[in-house]
């Protein structure tokens, strides 16, 4: 039915048939081109019926339960025909391709992997903001229903503790996606690329510590690199950003002058942009607004830092927002928004 892509579904439940069959085409063009070009003809995707309400990843066929794609009705917000497709499809390269040791941290292999490859793709086919709408409801869900005085490390989690499941899918896409700003695009698909190649037919499987350790050589900036491993493998840090004090001045050159000050109420230390914004920076349909300005600064803040930051805008600001590109994992980001 696609390009070498199949749906296989009840007669009447064809709904959802041509957004299913884009994302699976989508998904195996760009996966092939980002990890590893898919090895088998066809990948199919298979509805049964709703006695259970999951998806799984078999290699070359997907099985969908028809509660889950073929009879939900999806919207802009939670769009969740291409999400679950996308993500069960990143599991022929994330499980399969690449089958994960058993151990404390495999699971990210496959489950966080497959959330990374879920935000590629979101901005690859919908756009950025479609992906920072997926990265931002995967941050609420990590902040709502992690256990935060039992939560392990990356490296440590097994799922046997309550809490693993969000940290495993949720955090562990955030952290994915967080290497991959340091690395660069190119360089991280070049290091998830050597990795498969390296690891995809055993006869040894690999845990998070050989991943961290296989990604290295692809850091521009090894000793960022290890800090960067150091604090979201082997440690557990979350920002949380805070704001107070707020002004815009304007200056005697006819511009203006945002000052605030931001906190780091959590942990972790990360660069962070901090924006001076005007204006919706999309259109209702998910384009950008051409009348969007923001100006913006960096700031680096560990865990009870503060400073104050100043940023120069050519044109009135209404609000500062942090992280506007949603690019730093956080607690309680609707909190880091400030009017002026
Ligand atoms: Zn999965």
């Amino acid at each position: 039915m696609g390009s070498g892509t199949a749906i296989y579904y009840h007669p009447g439940h064809e709904y959802n048939l041509g957004e299913m069959s884009r994302t699976l085409d989508a998904a195996r063009r760009y996966y092939s081109e980002w990890f590893k070009p898919f090895p088998w003809q066809e990948l199919k995707l298979s509805e049964f019926p709703g006695l259970a309400g999951y998806a799984q990843g078999f290699p070359t066929d997907i099985t969908f339960s028809e509660g889950i794609g073929f009879l939900t009705k999806s919207d802009v917000k939670t769009d969740a025909v291409f999400l679950v497709t996308a993500h069960e499809s990143a599991h022929q390269w994330w499980g399969n391709l690449l089958t994960p040791g058993e151990g404390p941290g495999g699971d990210l292999l496959s489950e966080g992997m497959a959330h990374f490859s879920t935000a590629l793709l979101t901005e690859q086919v919908k756009g950025n903001q479609a992906r920072m709408e997926f990265m931002k409801r995967i941050e609420e869900k990590y902040g709502d229903s992690r256990r935060a005085d039992a939560e392990r490390p990356l490296v440590k989690v097994d799922g046997t503790h309550d809490g693993d499941i969000t940290v495993t899918y949720d955090k562990g896409g955030w952290v994915f996606w967080m290497m991959e700003q340091r690395l660069g695009r190119e360089r991280m698909l070049a290091g998830l690329r050597k990795f498969i190649a390296d690891w995809g037919y055993g006869p040894d499987y690999p845990v998070l510590q050989d991943f961290t350790a296989a990604m290295r050589p692809y850091a521009p900036d090894p000793v960022a690199y290890d800090e960067f491993v150091r604090q979201w493998f082997h440690q557990v840090v979350v920002p949380e950003y805070q704001l107070a004090g707020a002004s815009a001045n304007r200056t005697p050159g006819g511009s203006w002058k945002v000052t605030v000050r931001v906190k780091n109420a959590g942990s972790g230390r990360m660069p962070v942009a901090v924006a001076a914004v005007r204006g919706d920076r999309f259109t209702a349909k998910g384009k950008p607004e051409p009348a969007y300005r923001d100006a913006r600064a960096t700031v680096v803040l560990g865990g009870g830092e503060e400073k104050t930051v100043e940023i120069a805008c050519a044109f009135q600001p209404q609000k500062i927002v942090v992280d506007p590109d949603v690019q730093v994992l956080q607690l309680r980001r609707k909190a880091a928004v400030t009017k002026l």
